[in-house]
């Protein structure tokens, strides 16, 4: 029997990369699972993808009503709520001084207000059940990354905002942890590699040369974690940020 026969998964920005990577892997051990993107098509046909019982939801983590009727749906339509993975992402990288208000607003809705509202939503359910899994994607960004003070204040804001849910949900049967991903092969370095005219696998064969273990990570290596900090197994664990990137925090 799976790790998450009977539980029901909401993971934000899965219709592509490392929500994908999640998504499959949680239904691999048991796991009906919601799948929330900006995307209705793909959305849905992620959630297709994954098999029967699972469902697609068109939702904007930014946007509190979007975000209380998504939960709602999930909760009445797949019969509860036990997981969520707060994994929606973008990114708008410049240097400081070419960096536009906007761009600085809308990494901080999506990773942090983002984060926020699906917390808020969900721990209405996880509390009176006393039961409830929480994962955050926080990055090695959140160390500082030159052309993201955007997205590094967010990641790291993202740390910050896991302990105190550890803190606060603790009491009552909730484990909140983030991963903390380094470069992972996803269309989100794929646009990193245009932006800094590099073809997708120069940039991935460079970032490999210099990590301790010799590869980029994949999809499925969050997805790893991230099964272990929501199963049962990882109980005793909470408030805490698990950097999975190979050991590039070692040597950077
Ligand atoms: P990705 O391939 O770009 O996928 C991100 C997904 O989030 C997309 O499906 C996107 O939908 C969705 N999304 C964006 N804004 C949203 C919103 N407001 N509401 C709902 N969904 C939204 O990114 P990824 O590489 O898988 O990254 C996933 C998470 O890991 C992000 O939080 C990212 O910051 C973090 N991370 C990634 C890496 C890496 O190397 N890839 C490293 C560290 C941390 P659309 O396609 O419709 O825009």
């Amino acid at each position: 029997m799976g790790r998450f026969e009977g539980r029901v998964a909401v993971i934000t920005g899965a219709a592509r990369g490392i929500g994908n990577g999640c998504a499959r892997r949680f239904v691999e051990e048991g796991a009906r699972v919601a799948v929330l993107d900006l995307d209705e098509a793909a959305a849905s046909q992620a959630a297709q993808e994954l098999g029967e019982g699972h469902l697609g939801i068109c939702c904007d983590v930014s946007d509190s009503a979007a975000v209380d009727a998504a939960v709602e749906r999930v909760v009445a339509e797949l019969g509860g709520l036990h997981i969520l993975v707060n994994n929606a992402g973008v990114t708008r990288d410049n240097l400081l001084f070419k960096m536009s208000e906007d761009d600085w607003d809308l990494v901080m809705g999506v990773h942090l207000k983002g984060a926020f509202l699906m917390t808020r939503a969900a721990q209405r359910h996880f509390v009176p059940q006393r039961y409830g899994k929480i994962v955050n994607l926080s990055s090695v960004s959140a160390l500082g990354n030159r052309g993201q003070a955007n997205y590094a204040a967010a990641k790291m804001g993202v740390q910050g905002f896991t302990r105190t849910l550890g803190i606060e949900l603790g009491p009552y049967g909730v484990n909140a942890n983030a991963i903390a991903p380094g470069f992972i092969a996803t269309e989100m370095t794929d646009a990193t590699a245009a932006r800094l005219g590099v073809p997708v696998e120069e940039l991935r064969a460079r970032t490999a040369e210099r990590n301790p273990v010799r590869r980029v990570g994949f999809p499925e290596d969050i997805a790893a974690a991230a099964a272990f900090l929501c199963s049962d197994e990882a109980s005793y664990i909470t408030g805490q940020t698990l950097y999975v990137d190979g050991g590039a925090k070692l040597v950077s």
